[in-house]
């Protein structure tokens, strides 16, 4: 994802507006694949504010798909960020917490990267009230029960809770 800056570099202070796409390898977010099956965008203005700094702005648009952390299908979770950071060349690039570029091209690519994935949720959910999977069989809840008998006792950890309570009162 590179943007060519030549023209900011020939008009400083100047806003430019620009448009790059590109694609987003699948990331592992904790312990979970993350795909961009779409093009991700960055969309905005730079201008070249010094000798060697370029200031670039504007909004990330990408859809991410996990998984259901519950019924594990696919969902999709569109991505909109906005933006706004400073790439150096030169010798200010000793700063490791910078974006560096070199000549007239600034690559976008690790940008993209951390906004989207910053912006993840913490858990995927197809939906809210997703009912998940059945914990004997592995049916999908969600489209329809199944006939497994749960035993609420092994199932809830409040009915655990109650019974050693229950078990204290005895003693
Ligand atoms: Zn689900
Ligand atoms: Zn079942």
């Amino acid at each position: 994802m590179i943007l060519d800056v030549s023209k900011g570099l020939r008009m400083p202070g100047e806003e430019i507006p620009f448009l790059v796409e590109g694609e987003l390898d699948p990331q592992d977010v904790m312990g979970e694949t993350v795909e961009f099956p779409d093009k991700v965008t960055l969309e905005g203005r730079y201008s070249v504010t010094g000798v060697n700094t370029i200031v670039v702005e504007g909004e990330l648009t990408a859809v991410a798909r996990g998984k259901c952390s519950r019924c594990l299908n696919p969902v999709d979770f569109p991505v909109r960020v906005p933006f706004s950071e400073a790439f150096v060349t030169g010798e200010a690039t000793d700063d490791a917490e910078q974006f560096s570029y070199e000549g007239s091209k600034l690559d976008l690519s690790l940008l993209a990267l951390t906004l989207a994935v910053l912006e993840l949720p913490i858990r995927f959910l197809c939906r809210e009230d997703c009912l998940g999977l059945c914990p004997k069989c592995g049916k999908n809840l969600n489209e329809g029960s199944c006939s497994c008998e749960i035993d609420e006792d092994d199932e809830n950890p409040m009915s655990v809770l109650r019974k050693l309570l229950k078990n204290n009162e005895e003693v």
